[in-house]
């Protein structure tokens, strides 16, 4: 008999900054008693709820059950940055371009459907512009090295026939009141996210159409019959059909085993500035930039109902059990004081008010985990760091597999060659933190 047992469950290291600034919600159900569904998903992130929608979309008589281990917009699909990303994103390239530029069209096709998608859940669920803001995203440089990476995309970009514009030192401290950036590439596809915000109007969206449970980790799932029993600590589930959404937590359950990087991302959020403070700050009163090299700092300015305020997003560090320590973050936070301290001098002695970890999932071939696992199991993971618009997709794709027996989406990540083993241990750890230490220290001012 085919019973699958989760050897660890996530563990979140720092309260989601995105999560705390937002005005308290009522909690979604736990799941406190037996249930049967036609469909059981496992992890309630972008996947996982992009899933349940489509589910419904397709069929609205599924009934359709997700649980999600903790609270929803906790975990990492409340811990990002918020760029939902049209274009290539390659995060071990220097410069985001991918290799070829057919292959280039198509994922830029495949994420935009991604942003329709989602462009349909911030409409049906009201979603404010700052919440959800087609607002495009800039690749700012700090150095001449940056500088060429940006003139580097651009030629790509222009290849591609995408729009773009580069902007100088001076456009750039006009628009984020900073002087340390040296150029900037503007692309207009990317929408900004409040995460937190996007995820709670989800899953709360989704409560009045099918059956969401928040706090009600899946301790494991065995084969019953000709379905399956998904287990959590206090009630269970009869269901035909599971789909797993649980990015790097499905090697929990013993998929994947050893194939999967578990990556840890470390993030700051300022207090809210005072008025006097955001004169002092100048520049536009929303903004993004990621770095021109890809492991350089990110940066957001937001403003509205959340207050102003500044999130810095850097330092990286490879963790084989999905969990970070409060050492780390401690001292992340220290880099991110620095960079903060870099970019805006003129905002000497605000605080951070926020500061949490969060884990992403990577192959070293940039392929998913997508497919049928067991008869009856799917699963719809790893999104290789760009999880808001692929998150989104392959859960699209899973409920289009699971239902429809297949769709382009779903073709799109089962023709993705099985991701590689990974080094045994600690080689593994060894290598990749050592290679993510020189990645950063070589990014320097970006
Ligand atoms: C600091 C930071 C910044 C980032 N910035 C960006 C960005 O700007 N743009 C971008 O595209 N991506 C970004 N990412 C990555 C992005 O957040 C992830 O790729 C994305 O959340 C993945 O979506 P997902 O739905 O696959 O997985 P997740 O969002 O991780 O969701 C999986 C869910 O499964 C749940 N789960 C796990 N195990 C179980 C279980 N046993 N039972 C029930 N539930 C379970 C988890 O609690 C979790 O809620 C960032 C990540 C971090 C940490």
């Amino acid at each position: 008999m085919s019973a699958y047992t989760a050897k660890r469950l996530p563990r979140q290291t720092g309260a989601a900054g995105w999560n705390a600034i937002l005005p308290p919600q009522a909690a979604l159900p736990v799941l406190d008693h037996d249930l049967t569904a036609d469909v059981t998903i496992i992890g309630g992130g972008f996947a996982g709820l992009s899933a349940a929608r489509r589910l419904h979309q397709l069929d609205p008589s599924l009934k359709v059950a997700v649980l999600e281990a903790g609270q929803f917009a906790e975990s990492s699909a409340g811990r990002n940055s918020g760029f939902m990303i049209d274009l290539p994103h390659d995060l071990s390239s220097d410069n985001y371009a991918g290799d070829a530029l057919d292959a280039d069209r198509a994922a830029i096709a495949f994420n935009r459907m991604a942003i329709d998608f989602a462009k349909g859940v911030a409409e049906d669920c009201a979603l404010p512009q700052e919440m959800f803001d087609p607002a495009g995203k800039i690749n700012a440089a700090a150095t001449t090295a940056g500088d060429r990476h940006n003139r580097d995309f651009a030629t790509h970009l222009e290849r591609l026939g995408e729009p773009h514009q580069l902007l100088s030192r001076q456009e750039m401290q006009e628009l984020t009141g900073s002087a340390h950036y040296t150029s900037g590439l503007y692309a207009p596809g990317t929408v900004m996210i409040q995460p937190a915000a996007y995820i709670r109007a989800l899953s709360a969206h989704l409560a009045g159409q099918i059956s969401v449970f928040e706090t009600s980790p899946v301790t494991g799932f065995a084969k019953q019959g000709n379905g399956w029993l998904v287990s959590t600590p206090k009630g269970r589930v009869t269901t035909g059909t599971v789909i797993l959404a649980n990015n790097g937590h499905l090697e929990s359950f013993g998929f994947y085993q050893r194939r999967l990087m578990h990556i840890c991302l470390y993030a700051s959020m300022t207090e809210r500035l005072t008025e006097e403070q955001v004169r002092r700050l100048g520049g536009a009163s929303r903004w993004s930039v990621t770095p021109a090299d890809p492991m350089g700092t990110s940066v957001r300015r937001i403003s509205g109902s959340c207050g102003d305020r500044i999130l810095i997003r850097t330092c990286s560090s490879f963790h084989p059990g999905i969990e970070t320590s409060p050492m780390r973050l401690r001292n992340a936070g220290w880099v991110h004081d620095r960079k903060f301290k870099e970019r805006f001098p003129q905002l000497d002695g605000v605080r951070m008010e926020h500061r949490w970890a969060g884990m992403l999932c990577l192959s070293r071939n940039g392929s998913a985990a997508f497919g049928e696992l067991d008869r009856g199991v799917y699963s719809a993971c790893c999104q290789n760091g760009l999880g808001i618009a692929r998150g989104t997709l392959q859960g699209i794709g899973v409920a289009e597999l699971a239902v429809q027996g297949g769709s382009d989406i779903a073709s799109r990540f089962l023709a993705q060659p099985m991701p590689p083993k990974l080094p045994p241990e600690p080689f593994a750890s060894l290598g990749a933190n050592t290679y993510l230490m020189w990645k950063e220290w070589r990014s320097g001012k970006e």
